[in-house]
This record gives C-alpha cells, sequence and structure tokens, in this order.
C-alpha cells in the first residue's frame, strides 16, 4: 500500500502566485525524483492551502509514470504510531527495513514530530539512508522550518538541504477559478455574480471554500432549487457565524444601517449624499477593523467600490473620530451593539 489518493493530481491542482514556487518545484521533483537539487522537498504553510494536495499529486505522478517506484505517503501520525508499535512489538528492524526500500518517501506534517525524541532519532536514521542513496524525500509542515521547534538540529539542518517553499492564501482571482473548478467536477452550473460572492466572503483557506459548496449543494438539492445569490448569502452566513462568532460584515451594515436610520442596500448605494457617505465610511471602518477582508473585498461588500474609495473611508473615520467627540461616541456605541445585542 503507497497510501496515496488518486483524486489528488496536478491537473486539478489551481496555480496562483500564492503556490506557484510550491507547484513547479513539485512538477520538478516529479518529473526527476532523486535527481534535482530539492531534495528534500519541503511544502510549508498554513492549514488548507493545498499541502497535502501537492504532495499528493507528486506522489500519483511519479507512480503513474514508472509504476516501479516505490512511493509512500505517510502522515506523521501514522508513522509515529507505526514506530511505537514496531517498538512494543519489539520490531524496529522490519519497520526500519520496510522504510529503507522506499524510493520517494512523502512524509506528511512533520511537525507533528515535535518533541518525540525517539522518533525523530528513527527518521533521521532513514532520512540519511534514502538521501544517500538519491531517493526523493518530501515533506509537508504547518511552519517554515525556522519557525519549528521540539526538533532536534541535525534533524532540522537536513529540513534545509533541499528547497522550502510555502504556500500562501489564495488570492481573489485563484479562488474563483478554484471554484469554477471544483463546480466543473461536480457537474454544476453557477452564474458568475455567486461565484464571485463566495470568493469574496470566503478568504480564508481552500479547504473553508470547498466546504461552502459542499453545503451549498446539499442546501440547493435538499430544497429542490437553484444555488442563487440569495442562497449563497444565507449559507455564507450560517457557516461565517458558526465558525467565527465574531462579527461579521453583514452585522456590521446591520449595525451601522439601524444606528444611522438608513438601509443596508443604502450602504451599498452609488449616491454620494452626504447622510449615507459617513454611516458607508463607518461601516467600512468596521469591516476593516473586525474582519479579515482585503480592501478588495470589503469594497465589493459595499457596491462594488474600488479599494481606493475605501482606504479614503478609513481615513476620513480616523480623522473624524480625533476631531470629532459625538462622532466618536456614536461609533463606540455601535461597536458595543456588536457584542452586546444578539445578532
Ligand atoms: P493542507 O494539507 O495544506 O491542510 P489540503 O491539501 O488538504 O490542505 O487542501 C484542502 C482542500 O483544498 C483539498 O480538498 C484540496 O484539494 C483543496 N485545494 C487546496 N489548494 C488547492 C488548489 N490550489 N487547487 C485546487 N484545490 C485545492
Ligand atoms: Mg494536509
Amino acid at each position: 500500500a503507497s497510501y496515496l489518493n488518486p483524486i489528488y493530481n496536478f491537473d486539478n491542482f489551481i496555480e496562483g502566485d500564492c503556490n506557484r514556487l510550491a507547484r513547479s518545484a513539485g512538477m520538478a521533483v516529479a518529473q526527476k525524483p532523486g535527481i534535482t537539487s530539492f531534495n528534500p522537498l519541503l511544502l510549508y504553510g498554513g492549514v488548507g492551502l493545498g499541502k497535502t494536495h501537492l504532495v499528493q499529486a507528486i506522489g500519483n505522478y511519479i507512480k503513474q509514470h514508472d509504476v516501479g517506484r516505490f512511493v509512500l505517503y505517510v502522515s506523521c501520525e501514522k508513522f509515529t504510531n507505526q514506530f511505537i508499535e514496531a517498538v512494543r512489538n519489539n520490531n524496529m528492524q522490519g519497520f526500519m527495513n520496510f522504510y529503507l526500500q522506499v524510493d520517494v518517501l512523502v512524509l506528511d506534517d512533520v511537525q507533528f514530530l515535535s518533541g518525540k525524541e525517539k522518533t525523530q532519532e528513527c527518521f533521521f536514521h532513514i532520512f540519511n539512508h534514502l538521501h544517500q542513496a538519491g531517493k526523493q524525500i518530501i515533506m509537508t509542515t504547518d511552519r517554515s522550518p525556522r519557525e519549528l521547534v521540539g526538533f532536534e538540529d541535525r534533524l532540522l539542518s537536513r529540513f534545509k538541504w533541499g528547497l522550502s517553499a510555502d504556500l500562501q492564501q489564495p488570492d481573489l482571482e485563484t479562488r474563483i477559478a478554484i471554484i469554477q473548478k471544483k463546480l466543473q467536477a461536480e457537474g454544476i452550473a453557477m452564474d458568475i455574480d455567486v461565484i464571485e460572492y463566495i470568493a469574496h466572503s470566503i478568504d480564508t483557506n481552500v479547504r473553508e471554500l470547498e466546504g461552502v459548496i459542499v453545503s451549498l449543494m446539499a442546501q440547493a438539492s435538499l430544497n429542490r432549487r437553484e444555488i442563487d445569490l440569495d442562497l449563497a448569502k444565507r449559507t455564507i452566513q450560517n457557516i461565517v457565524q458558526h465558525v467565527d462568532k465574531e462579527v461579521n460584515i453583514e452585522v456590521i451594515q446591520k449595525r451601522v444601517a439601524e444606528h444611522f436610520g438608513v438601509t443596508v442596500d443604502d450602504l451599498k448605494d452609488k449616491s454620494r449624499k452626504k447622510e449615507l457617505v459617513v454611516p458607508r465610511q463607518v461601516a467600512i471602518y468596521f469591516a476593516k477593523e473586525y474582519t479579515d477582508f482585503s480592501l478588495k473585498s470589503i469594497g465589493y461588500h459595499f457596491g462594488g467600490r474600488d479599494h481606493s474609495t475605501v482606504i479614503h473611508a478609513i481615513q476620513s473615520v480616523n480623522d473624524m473620530l480625533k476631531t470629532d467627540k459625538d462622532f466618536k461616541a456614536a461609533v463606540q456605541e455601535i461597536q458595543k451593539s456588536f457584542k452586546t445585542r444578539p445578532n
């Protein structure tokens, strides 16, 4: 068993600025395992950014092009459990022999080995043996090698022998492409404005993006309806509130609108009337304070304004906070209502 999952490949891994180096290094390793200077190849980045997908794609590619090669994918949790099992059964020899035969070793989530001295020592020997024999080692971690703690120096220094490449949060265009790819795989159609709404609203990681699509599909089939903007909004509101009880953009817009006696639609309106401009700027200011949205995404949630308008709004509010006591009191009152009143 190689524990590779054939659903992960390079074709369904969307390339973007966020993952370009990691992906191309991965492709180079897939084409010439053990031969490039990318040995080990270490991919790092936060949860849900595609580390497992990419290393699985490398493994699958190698296996497809050379069936004789022994490619092994293993999570470090599993590796640790196998190690403990071998110690308990007095079967270290069998354990080592198995790993020393591998041609391409993919170790996922290496940070799991932090503080596990005996397991690390065992991995150190496997690493040395394989590397010397020109075998390829591929690893992932949730942070850069510099930030790893609880590792022996000699092992850490080996992590830096080859290439480390990071995976970052996907930008808007990449998120849109990922959603489209996913929909295509599921054979589902969706309007571009719905896709854009989702991409603008979920900018944390790809796993969350996929979660939204899955629950949208479930909602749509349950209620026998199409996935339209309205359904997307309600689904995302539920999910976002679920994941994060903090203030979200819908709550901000609602509270600010209520306070100033305007409607949420007014906040998104193109109108430049003074009585709408200030509430809109306040809501934008809070969106920047409370959400992780980029300036571009904040603009999107306020009727498609560009990022310079968003910057201007935030500056105006900051200026008024300094000079206008009543205004400051109003802003503080709205702020309080986020937490104290039920949404
Ligand atoms: P990690 O291992 O970094 O936590 P995963 O590789 O498990 O993340 O990715 C989470 C989900 O997002 C998977 O279903 C994966 O297929 C998908 N995914 C991540 N990045 C991409 C990408 N660039 N293109 C397509 N799907 C992606
Ligand atoms: Mg993973």
